[in-house]
């Protein structure tokens, strides 16, 4: 066990990292962030920061040497650099979990390998590979970057097979999938400790806009609902095929012939900040308990249900009308510039 007053060590400087910062202090631990960029709102809210490059593996140990554990809040990091922490301290989720999740063509073989069921996918290394995956799969379908993805970013939707033809394929290693005429989206998050217990917390209703999240419901309507059984069986064999510890996301599209696997996030996810208020324990205090093997917190709801919405770009700069409503609880993250399509806070509102 990593009593409280020891320090964490957290990869990635965002808002994430900062909500995980916040739950850690509330139960007396320091963290200390690590990311590559000076400006940093989780390490706005920590005890220590280190600005250095993901794959600077001396940096990275030296950090490592002076924390008890060390988790990550972004998984677009190169995984062998991270072998210089486990010299130094553990690392959790495990590095074979993040190798899987940031890879779209491993993520979904390792799902079916354990019996998830994807959207049709084929690997695209040339255009050739291209058209024989439309010829396959058909159109519409999405080309998607395998790597570095998120937020609808480094994605082409394709819904005219002859027009494909004529694009100038970025050269990344990409993936075509076919598109999934969905019902709704919703996500699985659970928390897995050292010992093998897993808690679900209620699966949320997401909506997109411009591929980004802008609104978390929980309850889930009732077509979602009967697909959380099948999904979260599915979630508790990945997590437990990685030997996973921490909280672990699976996303979904709620189909008239049962759940289809999206994607999943080896960290605390966006689809569950309405947990802050609206779980008896959050994602972000559970992780924290998982990463330093203290006895896990209930995930049940505190209320009826939750909405959380994302304050995306400008509507940030309505704080004030948001906080006007006294049953809203603001989350503001302290980003210095306003961009379109930057998340910049979340509001969330309990159903009591
Ligand atoms: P992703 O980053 O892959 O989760 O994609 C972002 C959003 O785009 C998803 O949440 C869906 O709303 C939509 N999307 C992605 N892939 C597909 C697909 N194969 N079929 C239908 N919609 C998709």
């Amino acid at each position: 066990m990593i009593p409280p007053g020891e320090t964490i060590g957290i990869l990635g400087g965002g808002q994430l990292g900062r909500m995980l910062a916040l739950a850690a202090a509330n139960l007396g631990y320091r963290c200390h962030v690590y990311a590559p960029e000076a400006d940093s709102v989780a390490a706005d809210v920590s005890a220590a920061f280190t600005q250095g490059r993901y794959d600077d593996e001396a940096a990275l140990a030296a950090f490592a040497a002076q924390c008890a554990v060390v988790t990550y809040e972004f998984e677009n990091v190169a995984a062998g650099p991270l072998a210089a922490i486990g010299e130094h301290a553990p690392l959790h989720p495990p590095v074979r979990a993040l190798e899987v999740a940031q890879d779209r063509v491993n993520e979904k073989s390792f799902v079916e390998a354990l019996g998830g069921r994807p959207a049709p996918w084929a690997q695209v290394d040339s255009a050739a590979d291209l058209a024989a995956a439309i010829a396959r799969i058909g159109a519409p379908g999405i080309l998607k970057t395998r790597r570095d993805g998120y937020d609808g970013k480094g994605q082409w939707r394709i819904t005219d097979p002859a027009a494909a033809a004529g694009l100038d394929l970025p050269a990344v290693p990409l993936i075509y999938e076919g598109f999934v005429r969905f019902e709704g989206e919703f996500s699985v998050i659970l928390v897995r400790d050292a010992a093998g217990d897993v808690r679900f917390w209620d699966s949320a209703q997401n909506e997109h806009e411009n591929g980004i999240l802008a609104r978390s419901t929980v309850p889930a309507p009732a077509f979602i609902a009967a697909q959380v059984d099948a999904a979260r069986a599915l979630a508790a064999k990945v997590a437990d095929a990685l030997d996973y510890v921490g909280v672990l996301t699976l996303e979904f599209f709620a189909t008239a012939d049962g759940p289809v696997f999206n994607e999943m996030a080896p960290r605390v996810h966006n689809s569950g900040h309405w947990t802050i208020e609206g779980a008896l324990v959050s994602q972000f205090e559970n992780h924290i308990r998982a990463i330093c093997a203290l006895p896990l917190g209930s995930t049940a709801l505190a209320a009826r249900g939750a909405v959380m919405d994302n304050l995306i770009g400008d509507a940030a700069r309505d704080w004030a009308q948001i906080l006007s409503d006294p049953a809203n609880h603001l989350h503001l993250y302290g980003k210095a510039a306003v961009r379109p399509g930057r998340k910049m806070g979340h509001v969330t509102r309990l159903i009591l």
